[in-house]
């Protein structure tokens, strides 16, 4: 499916004026926060883990092919199929293609932000397979036609009334006001699904390279349904996910989780490595790995913002970032959202598609603050900045940046590099204030390209006297 240019600016200046959804997004954030917070505290040595997390992301990083490599190896030794799809459209076409090679009708889906970046729900419907989202978040807002907002509270945006009365209107049901009782019914619903599904769907947390085996992480259930009921599990990982060994997990597992929800440990982690075996009671016929790149290997081959690839999707950076926390997932306009979309989306859709995302931030820095892989998002956004003013976008045309600006930007370089050529610049500023100065001596509303400033704030009349005359002054006294 095309993407359109996103627009960030005006999609979060509608969100800041959605009261509800401000609520909505402030309680949940904290909540998450707090949790985490806890979860850090009483954990001693969670930021030596942290470190030893960042270490090993390095390092597979570093060595992504042969890490790649010896997964599939070891994904075909214990019996599954391994795709390698190099954009959304060929992993949704394997997808599609091993549904009707298995005769499949009906998919049950676990919680996945690989397939919802490849738009895998919608590649099903139009090859006539019905898919059906499990995690309650993602059910939600498969039945609100929206993308998630979080990643991993999809439906943050929603408030308790907007899903009864989404249930309501699209299950025929009667208005229930309890969580539980709207939770009975998704569960009633989706347990039927999970029975008749042909195919499961998931999403990897981590595949571990050397044994070929994918972990998933959930809270419901409904992951563990979805890869042991159905005969064919599909499971979708980006090229980031693989992990070198399996002793790794002894260091993410618990800093993914406690970043994420502030749990010990998630309700459900599962270890799946292939298909069922003669000696199993239950478990998929058919294992397929669908290993995605769609603009990650471009992320891989840049020196500088190589580090993206190491997050691990638990999504504290957003629940801390002040900007998520007032305009929620939507305003980022795909399917990252918060600092990690910020530095994400432009590099996998191309700096033109969301030129407006890496300046989505206010370099606070809290987001490397809490970041379990301490992904360094000031470096990453400002090298993404600079490539959007450079025009270094994806097919080499133009920039951001208009002719007029970098004119100002030299002139200002000028001004700032020669002392005769700031003093001049000063007077000349000073004079050519006058029509714009208002009466308590400020500038409102200045001409273009000026006004870009002054559309949001004023700026200070320049002084008659400068600054540097006046110090001169003061040191005689
Ligand atoms: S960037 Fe770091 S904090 Fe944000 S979702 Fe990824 S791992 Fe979590």
């Amino acid at each position: 499916m095309e993407i359109k240019k996103l627009e960030f600016k005006k999609q979060s200046s509608t969100a800041l004026t959605d009261q509800n959804l401000r609520k909505a997004l402030r309680n949940t954030t904290d909540r998450f926060r707090a949790s985490r917070k806890r979860a850090y505290d009483e954990l001693e040595g969670f930021e030596d883990l942290r470190n030893r997390a960042r270490e090993i992301k390095k390092e597979t990083i570093e060595n992504l092919p042969i890490y790649l490599g010896m997964l599939e190896g070891n994904v075909i030794k214990t019996g599954g199929k391994v795709h390698w799809a190099q954009d959304g459209e060929e992993a949704c076409r394997i997808i599609v293609e091993i549904a009707r090679e298995n005769g499949v009708r009906s998919v049950v889906k676990s919680k996945s932000m690989a397939t919802e970046e490849i738009e895998l729900n919608h590649a099903l419907e139009e090859a006539g397979i019905k898919a059906v989202e499990t995690d309650l978040g993602e059910y939600i807002i498969q039945l609100a036609k929206e993308r998630p907002s979080h990643i991993i509270a999809p439906a943050i945006h929603k408030s308790k009334d907007d899903i009864s009365r989404l249930f309501s209107e699209k299950l025929s049901i009667p208005y229930y006001t309890e969580p539980e009782q709207l939770t009975r019914v998704a569960r009633e619903r989706l347990r039927s699904e999970f029975l008749s599904a042909d195919m499961g769907v998931s999403g990897v947390n981590f595949a571990v390279a050397e044994t070929g085996t994918i972990v998933v992480v959930e809270n419901e259930g409904n992951a563990r349904l979805s890869t042991t009921v159905p005969r064919v599990h599909v499971a979708v990982m980006g090229i980031e996910k693989v992990i070198p060994r399996y002793g790794d997990l002894s260091i993410f597992l618990p800093v993914l989780v406690r970043s994420a929800t502030g749990q010990k440990i998630s309700t459900y982690v599962s270890f799946i490595t292939g298909p069922k075996r003669k000696s199993d009671m239950d478990g998929p016929e058919e294992f397929h790995l669908v290993i995605v790149d769609n603009g990650r290997a471009k992320i891989l081959a840049s020196e500088e913002t190589r580090e993206s690839l190491y997050c691990i999707r638990c999504g504290a950076c957003l629940n801390i970032c002040p900007v998520y926390r007032q305009v929620g997932g939507h305003s980022y306009g795909w399917v990252y959202s918060g600092p990690i979309g910020a530095i994400i989306t432009p590099q996998l859709l191309g700096a033109e598609k969301a030129p407006e995302l890496p300046f989505a931030s206010s370099l606070c820095g809290a987001c490397k603050d809490v970041c379990p892989v301490k992904i360094d998002f000031p470096k990453v956004l400002l090298e993404l900045r600079k490539r959007v003013v450079e025009g270094e976008n994806k097919d080499g045309r133009g920039g951001e940046a208009g002719l007029l600006e970098r004119l100002l930007v030299r002139l200002w370089r000028i001004s700032m590099e020669s002392k005769t050529a700031y003093s001049l610049l000063s007077t000349l500023s000073y004079f050519l204030q006058f029509p714009w100065l208002s009466k308590n001596r400020k500038l409102s509303s200045l001409p273009y390209p000026f006004s870009e400033w002054t559309n949001d704030r004023d700026f200070p009349a320049v002084a008659k006297i400068p600054f540097r005359k006046r110090w001169k002054e003061i040191s005689k006294i």
